[in-house]
């Protein structure tokens, strides 16, 4: 993959990553909503999201944010994999903006 096309691709995952931390926080092996703090661990990720009955979200919140994080993160790893042709998935640079 050309610098150019990885940089764009990997972009478009930061977007999305961002946005999920808009909705979402990491804490350690939990993922805490952002509007009512409660956390769910990753062994219950294909369980809905457990929201305090008061928790009034500003959006719409994915039910199994697990899910969500779990495709980013993957995605985001297939990019960053050597591909066959030996060009490796990074791109040139060291990531200092
Ligand atoms: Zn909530």
């Amino acid at each position: 993959m050309s610098d150019r096309k990885y940089i764009e691709a990997t972009s478009a995952i930061n977007g999305d990553l961002c946005d999920f931390s808009n909705r979402w926080t990491l804490d350690g092996d939990y993922l805490r909503c952002r509007f009512c703090n409660r956390a769910q661990i990753t062994n219950y990720m294909d369980s809905p999201f457990p929201h305090a009955g008061s928790c009034k979200p500003t959006r719409v919140l994915e039910p199994q944010p697990w899910r969500t994080f779990l495709a980013l993160t993957t995605e985001l790893a297939r990019l960053a994999a050597p591909q066959a042709d030996g060009l490796g998935g990074k791109g040139g640079g060291n990531g200092v903006q």
